[in-house]
Parts: C-alpha cells; sequence; structure tokens
C-alpha cells in the first residue's frame, strides 16, 4: 500500500547517504507513474505487484494506491541476496499470507512479548519478506512499514501495508523516523561487509528512545547441540532411503552466510553502531527439530505418497489408452520401412549405432540417475508446494479445523524450546537492542 504516512518517511536512497539529521532531503513526490526525488530529481517506480510494470499512481489521483515503492539504490551495494532470482520466486510460495503458525508463531509472539507494540507506535520492517509479520501486527502498531529487496509481497501486504523495495544497507527512510524497528532472519543473509552499515542504518532511522527486534543466529551449538545432533542423524537415515526430502530446505538455507559468527561478535557490531542489548532470549531447538525435520517430514511424506498413488493411477489409465492407438500405427510402420532398414544394415549402419550406444552408455546413465533425483524432488516441491497452497486456503475459511488444531499442537511444542531453554546461550538468538545513552 502506497500512502500518505509513508510518503512521510520514505526519502530517496542516493539522497539520505549524505542528508545527516536533515529530515526533509530527499523527500519524494507523486508525478505520473511513479515518483521523484525533491532534491536530485531522480526517478522511482511504484508498481502493482512483483513484475508488473504497471504504473499504479499519478499526478491526479488520491492516494492510498495498491502496491509498493522501487527505492532500491540505483548502483549496487555489495552483495545481493539470492531470492532476487527467480527461481527462489517460483520456490517460496508468498502470494498470500496465512495464520501464523509453528516456527513463524514462536517468532511472532516473541516479537510481541519482547518489543511490545503500542498504538502510538511508526515501525518498519527489514527484510520483511512477503509481508506476513507486519500484517499479522498491523493492529498492535499504528502503523508499519515493511521493507525488502525482493519485491515477493503477499497481496494483503500490498493491500494494507506500506511497502517499500529496498536495501537494508542503504535505508530510504528519514532520520529518527520509527519507535520500533525489527528485522527476522535477515542478518544471516548479510556478508560481513554488509552488518556495519545494516546496524548503522537501523540506528539512524530508529528514534532515540525507540526499540529494535532483532531475530537471527551465530554459528553458536549450545549444550543441547548432542540431541540436535541425533535428530539431524535421524533425519539423515530417511533421507538416504529417499522418505524425507530437505531439498526445499537446503535452497531457502543455501544463503545463509552467518558472517557473524559468535556472541561476542554480535556484542561488538552492536557496541559499535551505538546499541546495548536490552534483552536476550535464545531459541535451542530441539523441539522446534523434532517437528521440522521428523514430524513435518513424515507428514508430507505420507501426504505424497496418497498424492502419488492417484497420479499413478490417472498416469496408467491414459498410458494404457496411448499404447493401443500407437500399436496399430508400429504394426503399419514396420511393413512399410522392411525394405529400408535392410538397406541400412548392410550398409554398415547397425554397427556405427551399437558402438555408439555403447561409449555413451556409462555417462547417459550417470546422467540419468542425476535426472531422475532431481525430477523426484521437483515433483517433492509441487506435491507440498500444492498442498500448502490447499492448507492455506483451508485456513482461511476454517480455522478450527483438525489440520489447524493438529498445526497448534506442534506449535505449542515448538514454543517449550523457548520457555524450558530460553536462557541457555546457543546459535538462534532475539534481541532488544536500544541507544547507548550520549
Ligand atoms: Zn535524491
Amino acid at each position: 500500500m502506497i500512502n500518505h504516512k509513508l510518503l512521510e518517511v520514505a526519502r530517496c536512497p542516493r539522497c539520505v547517504a549524505t542528508a545527516g539529521n536533515d529530515r526533509e532531503k530527499g523527500r519524494l513526490e507523486v508525478v505520473d507513474g511513479g515518483f521523484v526525488c525533491k532534491t536530485c530529481d531522480l526517478a522511482y517506480g511504484a508498481f502493482s505487484n512483483s513484475g508488473k510494470e504497471e504504473p499504479v499512481v499519478s499526478a491526479g489521483k488520491d492516494l492510498p494506491r495498491r502496491g509498493y515503492i522501487d527505492l532500491l539504490p540505483r548502483q549496487e551495494i555489495g552483495q545481493q541476496t539470492r531470492y532476487l532470482e527467480d527461481e527462489f520466486e517460483h520456490e517460496l510460495d508468498h502470494e498470500h499470507i496465512s495464520l501464523p503458525l509453528l516456527g513463524a508463531k514462536v517468532r511472532n509472539d516473541l516479537l510481541r512479548k519482547m518489543l511490545r507494540p503500542a498504538k502510538k507506535d511508526i515501525a518498519l520492517e527489514v527484510g520483511c519478506g512477503d509481508g506476513r509479520f507486519c500484517y499479522w501486527n498491523r493492529k498492535k502498531f499504528g502503523a508499519v512499514i515493511g521493507v525488502d529487496a525482493a519485491p515477493l509481497f503477499a497481496h494483503e501486504a500490498l493491500d494494507e501495508i506500506g511497502l517499500i523495495r529496498g536495501d537494508g544497507r542503504q535505508l530510504p527512510f528519514a532520520p529518527e523516523s520509527f519507535d520500533k524497528v525489527f528485522s527476522l532472519d535477515l542478518m544471516e543473509h548479510l556478508p560481513l561487509d554488509g552488518i556495519e552499515p545494516f546496524f548503522t542504518e537501523l540506528g539512524r532511522v530508529l528514534k532515540p528512545d525507540g526499540r529494535i527486534f532483532l531475530f537471527s543466529n551465530t554459528r553458536e551449538m549450545g549444550r543441547l547441540w548432542p540431541v540436535i545432533k541425533l535428530q539431524k542423524r535421524v533425519a539423515g537415515f530417511f533421507t538416504r532411503r529417499g522418505i524425507f526430502d530437505f531439498h526445499r530446505d537446503e535452497l531457502r538455507k543455501s544463503d545463509h552466510l552467518k558472517a557473524v559468527k559468535t556472541w561476542e561478535e554480535l556484542e561488538y557490531f552492536v557496541s559499535q553502531a551505538g546499541f546495548t542489548i536490552e534483552k536476550k532470549i535464545f531459541w535451542n531447538g530441539v523441539f522446534q527439530g523434532l517437528v521440522d525435520n521428523i514430524i513435518i517430514k513424515a507428514g508430507e511424506y505420507s501426504v505424497r505418497r496418497v498424492v502419488r498413488f492417484q497420479l499413478d493411477r490417472q498416469r496408467k489409465a491414459s498410458k494404457a489408452q496411448e499404447e493401443a492407438a500407437s500399436k496399430d500405427i508400429r504394426t503399419r510402420m514396420a511393413s512399410a520401412t522392411t525394405g529400408l532398414t535392410s538397406d541400412w544394415a548392410d550398409g554398415g549402419g547397425l554397427e556405427r549405432l551399437r558402438a555408439e550406444v555403447e561409449s555413451n552408455k556409462v555417462t547417459n546413465q550417470a546422467e540419468k540417475v542425476a535426472a531422475e533425483a532431481e525430477e523426484i524432488h521437483e515433483e517433492n516441491a509441487a506435491i507440498d508446494l500444492a498442498v500448502r497452497k490447499n492448507l492455506k486456503s483451508n485456513f482461511a475459511r476454517n480455522k478450527s479445523g483438525p489440520m489447524v488444531v493438529l498445526l497448534r499442537v506442534l506449535t505449542f511444542m515448538m514454543q517449550l524450546d523457548i520457555w524450558l531453554f530460553g536462557k541457555w546461550r546457543t546459535g538462534p538468538f532475539f534481541i532488544i537492542l536500544k541507544k547507548q545513552p550520549k
């Protein structure tokens, strides 16, 4: 959503870099088809959805409008996230926002508990993804704005949340604009030279008495690591037998850099940027691992079996039809080509073909195995995605169905990790930052 509240804080990313404390520099003005910077005249687009280049604002039309403003800096700064690549767009089911369940519910509950949203707060989420956390908390804050480098925003967010496409290392906002800033699952995607600008930028856009909620992780392994390692081994056992499929999860995590390795390194970056850590809770993912890596995977497997069974039945039926039709054609072709093939064989054609087949056999087989494995992953992902979409639309209609109840139980299990082990230091952490007094 593009509205006046958004324009009040959004700025030209080129101009904010040199604006210092000047809140007016880089202010945006509505023109036909988008916005221009009042300071440097650079033009920025506004779009109704990812990839749709249709203009959504014009000088004469009133705000709000559905969509987002593209304020990505024009010259590339540092390494870009892989979420910008098209294949990721296909992998991530971002079009609609579901209920907060499982890991997302654990995150969202801690966001509320630790950050304490209030009606007077103007809030910003850095790295908002499809905009789900903004959307779930839209009524808790006075206003909430989401910024992400990849414009894969959900329809609900495009309708109701102030959205900006921008870079976390050069936030396109006026200084001291926000009471609350939050960022989940983002910092671990940044390269080492992106960590300092990330914290500096959070500090720049935060009001002096504001608070930041951060969920990310270091590479530390807590005292419960042996339990988690055991789960991973169990999961590995089933994966090798083709029962569990972590292909999609691995793809998602392939973008994790975890440049901040230890808690001490985090404390260093945080204090360098002028913050102190006010609260901290760690996430020892024992129950989380049990749910994510064992229970959900087993569930996916059984659903896939049912879907495959139905697919196979359909395939067999259509194959039988096909065969009957082609049998007749083949008989007729065979009689027509007998003369031709005997000529070809006499000329040594058959020998040449045999040699060719023999030399290609080994490489062909290896390629075939790899291709088959890839095909299975793709089919698994397609089935899982279809099932997820189906579940999502079911949730929308029926918030107390048996599937939702089951997921709520699993979510409750995941929350045990926080209640039981939240004080035990490990990699994943939730923190509240506040500015050091000057
Ligand atoms: Zn400008």
